[in-house]
């Protein structure tokens, strides 16, 4: 594979990075506080579709191919542009699925409000007792007129305290063999009968909460796709969660700041970097590992250019750099020594408690958009050929 930029692509780069070069806000600035403040960042963004630059113009995207998105992404994430991580959900998974599976009507009602900034969506997979086995999902929707009545229990919904939709799968036929028995809705979040508990994950952040649906009423427009064939536009749902985990540039700018702290402190107490001198090979091996990320993305990226679906590919990144993720942060940590325990609010905290916080929260990262073991059966049975049991 020629890893080089063709001329189209080096152009297409150095008007991205020219672009965050004139016009966003300092480097690592927290876009959603420049947002909210009305910094122009946002409509600059905007003016040039590059919000969601992977939807079709039409739908006020960029319509960019799978290249320029990649490019896209690396030099947004390389200069540390701030970009709307509350809103991924949204503009990165319910937004596709519905310019993909949702009615026109739908389409003008929901994806203008995504791209304004204004929405937050949440994603209402998960269940107690459906999680890798999501078809095995037990919430309950029956037709009632023009609504259907919801009832059920959704559990990890990233966001739903902050979120004023949610994408909902619900089981419509429980008769059915369990994929097809399943439909796709979009729920207003303030609806009668919906309520939303917090669970506070191990670094004491608030991302996560568990919902319960209490004869919620959604009217029969909110469903997207056909009845019982929501299962279909769930995978797509899907397909764009797993292809926007795991990025390669941020293990490596992760990796980057390590060893711009470790070489800053090569003297003092908060680093052991002196002292042990074998943390020196575990840190080149973090740093080959990065790499190996990149072409594992490079990779995923060019079968999608080719207009194939990657399957075992997308799994086997996935499963790379978010094992390598909690390597680095075990790393990192090591060379930190007691400092590395320190959390933000500390004001001892080296890098401000971020090592601290990345290796509590990288635990998840295996788990979240299916864990590591799911992966490996992918790979082993997708990419090896080897039998189920
Ligand atoms: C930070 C975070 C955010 C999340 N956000 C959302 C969200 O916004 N919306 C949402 O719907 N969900 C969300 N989830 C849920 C996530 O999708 C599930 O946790 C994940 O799919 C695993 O399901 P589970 O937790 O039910 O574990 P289970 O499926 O019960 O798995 C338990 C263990 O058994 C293993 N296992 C299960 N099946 C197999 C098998 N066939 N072969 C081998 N091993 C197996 C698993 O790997 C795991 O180790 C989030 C999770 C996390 C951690």
């Amino acid at each position: 594979m020629d890893f080089s930029d063709s001329p189209e692509e080096a152009a297409f780069r150095k008007e991205v990075w020219e672009f965050i070069e004139a016009e966003a806000p300092l480097a690592g600035a927290d876009f959603r506080e420049a947002w909210q403040k009305g910094q122009t960042w946002w409509k600059k963004l905007k003016d040039k579709g590059w919000i969601a630059p992977a939807w079709p113009k039409e739908y006020g995207g960029a319509g960019m191919t799978v290249m320029q998105q990649f490019i896209f992404n690396e030099e947004m994430a390389t200069r540390r542009a701030p970009r709307p991580m509350h809103l991924v959900i949204g503009l990165g998974m319910a937004g596709p699925t519905l310019i993909v599976h949702g009615t026109e009507e739908q389409k003008k009602r929901f994806l203008p409000q995504m791209l304004s900034g204004d929405d937050i969506w949440c994603q209402g997979y998960s269940e107690p007792e459906a999680g890798s086995d999501l078809a095995s999902l037990k919430t309950r929707a029956v037709r009632d007129g023009d609504d259907y009545v919801i009832n059920g229990q959704k559990t990890w919904t990233t966001l739903a305290h902050q979120a004023k939709w949610m994408i909902l799968l619900a089981r419509t036929d429980p008769d059915a063999p369990k994929h097809k028995g399943i439909s796709y809705f979009i729920v207003e979040m303030k609806s009668p009968g919906l309520t939303v508990q917090p669970l506070v994950n191990m670094t004491g952040g608030h991302e996560f909460n568990e919902v319960f649906l209490d004869n919620v009423r959604v009217p029969k427009d909110n469903m997207v796709g056909e009845e019982n064939r929501g299962w279909y536009a769930a995978v797509t749902t899907l397909d764009f969660e797993r292809s926007s985990i795991g990025s390669a540039i941020g293990l490596r700018q992760e990796m980057d700041n390590l060893l711009n702290y470790a070489r800053e402190h090569t003297e003092d107490h908060t680093s052991t970097l002196s002292v042990s001198p074998t943390l020196r090979y575990e840190l080149s091996d973090r740093l080959v590992e990065t790499e190996v990320a990149r072409m594992l993305s490079y990779r995923v990226a060019s079968l999608q250019s080719r207009g194939l679906i990657p399957n075992y590919e997308a799994s086997a990144l996935k499963l790379f750099s978010t094992e390598l993720h909690q390597r680095i942060s075990e790393t990192a940590i090591k060379i930190l020594g007691l400092y590395g325990q320190l959390e933000r609010e500390s004001p001892w905290a080296p890098l401000k408690g971020r090592l601290c916080y990345n290796f509590l929260r990288g635990a998840a990262h295996t788990i979240e958009g299916g864990t590591s073991e799911i992966q490996r059966n992918i790979i082993a049975q997708r990419g090896l050929g080897l039998p189920r049991d």
